[in-house]
């Protein structure tokens, strides 16, 4: 039988926007020492608006590299290529698509070899590139991608996607409770960088691939600390069942959501203090 006080709680945690599947995790969530949270779509809205085009190598001309990348993209589910298809014009037809897993996308379109790829895969082959204006882009805390045409890089898209305020009130609230608060991006060094400063965050992991993600988690319990991972996508089931709590985005991907320890049914960090207080409260009283 379930004791009382854990079944309250279990309908409470429903009206505060949370679901527990696992009511182990959720006794566990009160010995939480950090929180690992992705950052696109989790700490961030995830809605990318492109807010600049570079172009360079001898490429001079924006719509068409937006209008080559955002054809590209529609094959894409990433936020990054929401933002870049929304801001593209003439979408053209796409052939031979290919994902790069954490890195990025390439194929043919209007009978050239496109590629839309992270500045780690730059780094990964060798291509060099200006980094001044990429620097003080990613510096801004936006995300920069890569444009390379027939093997030749011939420019850059920024995007900018905006903090949640909910983000900055639940670290608040997790501080206080002297938890840990860590965030987990495939993003660039800069750009986490530049968000982990606004949110005051302890710690942070970049450039992260998607199959690296559990190993991040299991490094963050080997310094002593019972792990909660909050995240919503496909690639974030495998450090959700890695973490003590698996906190899943309840909008996010069916996978996400049938690996989660706890599910927050609003999408909105700010639960994940409300869970934690809620599981405190209840085996308190239980004790
Ligand atoms: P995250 O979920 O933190 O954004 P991902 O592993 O999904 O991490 O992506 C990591 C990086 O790979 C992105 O920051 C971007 O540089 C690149 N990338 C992924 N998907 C795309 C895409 N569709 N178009 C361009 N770049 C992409
Ligand atoms: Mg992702």
């Amino acid at each position: 039988a379930v004791p009382l006080v854990v079944a309250v709680s279990t309908s409470l945690a429903a009206q505060n926007g949370f679901l527990i599947r696992n009511r182990t995790a959720f006794e566990e969530a009160r010995n939480l020492g950090a929180i690992i949270f992705d950052k696109t779509g989790t700490l961030t809205h995830g809605e990318f608006g492109v807010t600049d085009v570079l172009t360079f190598n001898g490429f001079d001309d924006k719509e068409q590299l937006l209008s080559l990348a955002g054809s590209l993209e529609q094959n894409s589910e990433h936020p990054i290529a929401r933002g870049i298809v929304k801001a593209t014009d003439g979408l053209m037809k796409v052939e031979e698509f290919n994902s790069i897993t954490g890195k990025g996308i390439e194929g043919r379109v209007d009978g050239k070899q496109i590629k839309v790829v992270s500045p780690g895969y730059l780094r990964e082959h060798n291509i060099d590139h200006p980094t001044e204006q990429y620097e003080q882009l990613s510096g801004q805390g936006k995300t920069v991608v890569f444009v390379i045409i027939n093997d030749q890089l011939q420019g850059a898209i920024a995007l900018g996607d905006s903090i949640r305020d909910d983000s900055r009130e639940a670290i608040q609230s997790l501080h206080d409770m002297g938890i840990q608060c860590i965030m987990l991006t495939g993003d660039n060094r800069q750009t986490a960088a530049y968000v982990a400063n606004e949110l005051g965050l302890d710690d942070f992991f970049a450039e992260v691939l998607p199959e690296e993600k559990a190993a991040k988690i299991k490094e963050v319990q080997q310094r002593g600390l019972k792990v909660a991972m909050t995240g919503d996508g496909v690639n974030d089931a495998p450090a959700l069942a890695q973490a003590d709590v698996g906190i899943a985005i309840g909008a996010g991907s069916d996978v996400a959501v049938e690996t989660g320890d706890i599910i927050l049914t609003q999408s909105n960090p700010k639960d994940v203090a409300s869970l934690i207080a809620l599981a405190k409260a209840t085996y308190k009283k239980m004790v």
